[in-house]
């Protein structure tokens, strides 16, 4: 069984169970450094999407629907750039999160492409970041604005901050670690496992020593 069923429309698959091209560019839990070296789990259970057209007409929220997390170019690695594509089950709470900041700023809330999720193998992709988790964004404009001002990207991050618990905001600027162009939003390494995807059974002699 390498699929289940929710009540959502796509259907979820255990990315160990998909073939070999697709494993190794979603390296479904498998480990990823940060740029401190902490090592970080990489998302194992994927939604599926069949197409294109689906992916236009799965809804995650009100105002924000599947295809834009999914607007990559030639960078994302190529058994990705086809159908069916994987998301990481975490990405409606993205969703549903950016859901809260859109209704904090009353207009519309443009993705940049290349600003949702990005695999591993994504050429933007150096170090562990949410964006391979599907927990990211990157926001060029919002309303008339366009996020490539200090003042623009850091008055929208402070909306974020108020409207989203626990969100991260990139700062503005042209260093490491910094954004001039765009802003980033993340919720960390969130982790989704879905209720009743398969798993593996628990067993105590292969558990780590937690010291
Ligand atoms: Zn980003």
């Amino acid at each position: 069984m390498a699929e289940t069923v929710t009540g959502f429309a796509l259907r979820v698959v255990d990315g160990r169970r998909l073939e070999k091209p697709l494993r190794d560019a979603l390296r479904p839990g498998g480990v990823l450094c940060d740029g401190e070296g902490r090592a970080r789990i990489l998302p194992r259970y994927f939604y599926e999407i069949p197409s294109w057209q689906v992916a236009r007409e799965t809804r995650l929220s009100a105002h924000f629907d599947l295809w834009e997390f999914i607007h990559t170019d030639v960078r994302e690695a190529p058994p990705l750039r086809t159908f069916p594509r994987y998301v990481p089950c975490a990405l409606p709470l993205l969703a549903a999160s950016l859901e809260l900041f859109r209704e904090s700023v009353g207009t519309y809330v443009h993705i940049a492409a290349n600003g949702g999720y990005r695999s591993p193998r994504h050429q933007l992709t150096c170090n562990a970041s949410p964006h391979a988790w599907g927990t990211a964004v990157n926001l060029y404009r919002i309303g008339d604005t366009f996020l490539d001002t200090r003042d623009a990207v850091e008055r929208y991050a402070e909306i974020a901050r108020e409207t989203i618990p626990g969100v991260w905001a990139r700062p503005f600027g042209d260093g490491p670690e910094q954004t001039a162009d765009q802003l980033h939003l993340d919720l960390g390494y969130i982790v989704a496992v879905p209720r009743d995807v398969p798993g593996d059974t628990y067993n105590p002699k292969l558990d780590d020593d937690p010291l």
